[in-house]
């Protein structure tokens, strides 16, 4: 019988995960369009990790600068166009977004441009126009969330900002220090701006390993990033050309530019959830079950709007997930695969960056497992003719019950590529003695994973 819908399902919002759940459905046969206000590509491609990623990238050539004179290398100090950069970065944004509307229009799924509104349990209506649906998909993602503090929102920027600025600051106050805050510290002091980290915890990155936060607080200050750990900022105010950051500790910072790191929250204003009774939850997230329904069964939702692990090959996973069992008649192999939230590895993109999989020692700790740690901290070879002393640091928990691997930890050149394939190791539930049988790449980083023979504390 034809549907009487105009579309088997609409998505809101064209990002990372709304992208792949409608290509991925309309490639199994559904009727697909996906709602989207601004260019497709969402946080990830147009205001998160691509570009952040492509600044790590210029940031990092300071360091191989710095670092060139202990290999014989004579080079005159270095000029960097900041506004060169900042074009060369939107116009492989704009080849991106391209990309992302090509495959939209090669799976045959509707592209309509507007911002949706959910005005009925198959219904969305986008610039006064309504369009139905059997099922209507939410993933529209998160958005900076700026403290209420004096003057801070009239002042502060966002990453979104920060990845745009025309030109470079001076001096920069950047308030947080969890993945957004470290990453920028990084880029923003490569590039010689005088780099303010405030930040309330004692070591920064509160949930990974500590002394992953420990080396990582170390290498910043060494790199130059000048940190104000324990410290709120009070109130910011204009002071002539300058912005003036008050700190809880008396003092103020006069810089060109602030920049709250502060979090992301769920991106549900003027969706129309409220009216069509869609649960939340305490933090504003979508309260979703296993298979993506929200408390409306026609409404599902998928990536950060849920606030569970807000990581774009997460959103990417359920969206592929929902797409297989809604629309895959359950002949898809993946179609009834469960999204599994257990030992997903993350990086944080500082300078140096970190990468981490499993738990921390402390979580270990706290589930009362009997643990065995494995620690290694060294200069990395090339650091030595570089005369750089920042050290790498590698970390390995094992479970003493069964020599499971449950957490392995990484600061320093490349973690996040290194621990990627360790990553595989965990889900095929490698034991320490697995490790140990594993012949390692010699001379490498990576080999000191497969060589760490005496446990910390034995
Ligand atoms: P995080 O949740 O990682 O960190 C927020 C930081 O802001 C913490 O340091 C927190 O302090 C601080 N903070 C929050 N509220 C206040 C306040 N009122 N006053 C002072 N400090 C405050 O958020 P981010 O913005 O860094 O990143 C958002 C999300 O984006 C991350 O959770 C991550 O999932 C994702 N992301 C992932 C990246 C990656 O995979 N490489 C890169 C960038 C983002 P405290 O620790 O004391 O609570």
């Amino acid at each position: 019988m034809a549907s009487t819908y105009d579309f088997d399902l609409i998505t809101i919002g064209g990002g990372s995960g709304g992208v792949r759940a409608s290509r991925i459905a309309a490639s199994h046969g559904a009727k697909v369009a996906v709602v989207e206000e601004d260019r497709l590509g969402g946080t990830c491609v147009l205001r998160g990790c691509v570009p952040k990623k492509l600044l790590v990238y210029g940031a990092s050539f300071a360091s191989d600068f710095a670092d060139a004179a202990g290999f014989g290398w004579q080079v005159s100090a270095p000029v960097h166009d900041w506004p060169a950069l900042i074009k060369a970065k939107n116009d492989e944004l704009d080849r991106l977004a391209g990309i992302y509307r090509g495959m939209m229009d090669k799976a045959g799924v509707t592209v309509i441009e507007g911002r949706g509104v959910i005005t009925g349990a198959h219904e969305v209506t986008v610039n006064g126009k309504v369009w139905t649906a059997e099922r209507i998909l939410i993933a529209v993602g998160g958005w900076p969330h700026i403290p209420d503090i004096p003057g801070m929102r009239d002042h502060a920027i966002s990453s979104n900002e920060a990845l745009d600025l025309p030109q470079r600051p001076d001096q920069i106050v950047i308030q947080g220090s969890g993945y957004i805050a470290v990453e920028f510290a990084g880029i923003f002091a490569s590039f010689g701006v005088e780099t303010h980290l405030v930040f309330r915890a004692s070591q920064p990155l509160r949930g990974f390993d500590p002394d992953m936060r420990q080396g990582l607080m170390t290498a910043m200050q060494d790199r130059g990033v000048i940190l104000h750990a324990g410290t709120n900022i009070t109130s910011v105010a204009s002071d002539d050309d300058k912005t003036a950051v008050s700190l809880d500790n008396g003092n103020t910072l006069r810089v060109d530019c602030v920049m709250a790191a502060t979090g992301r929250r769920p991106n549900i204003t003027g969706l129309g959830l409220a009216d069509q009774g869609v649960a939340l939850t305490d933090n504003g997230a979508i309260k979703v079950q296993d298979d993506a329904q929200t408390s409306i069964s026609t409404i599902y939702a998928i990536g950060d709007v849920t606030d569970r692990i807000n990581l774009t090959p997460v959103a990417i996973a359920e969206g592929h997930r929902f797409a297989d069992h809604f629309y895959g008649q359950n002949s898809h192999p993946q179609a009834n695969r469960p999204m599994s939230y257990t030992n997903i590895p993350s990086a944080v993109f500082s300078q140096p960056p970190i990468a981490s999989v499993g738990l921390t020692e402390d979580e270990a700790k706290q589930q009362g497992l009997s643990i065995k740690v494995y620690v290694e901290s060294f200069r990395a070879m090339k650091n030595t003719l570089a005369g750089r002393n920042e050290k790498s640091i590698m970390k390995l928990i094992v479970n003493a019950e069964d020599d499971k691997v449950i957490g392995a930890h990484m600061l320093g050149f490349d973690a996040p590529e290194i621990i990627q394939g360790i990553a595989i190791a965990f889900k095929a539930g490698a034991t320490k003695a697995d490790f140990d049988a594993t012949i390692g790449i010699h001379p490498t980083a990576a080999e000191e994973f497969v060589t760490m023979r005496t446990p910390r504390d034995g």
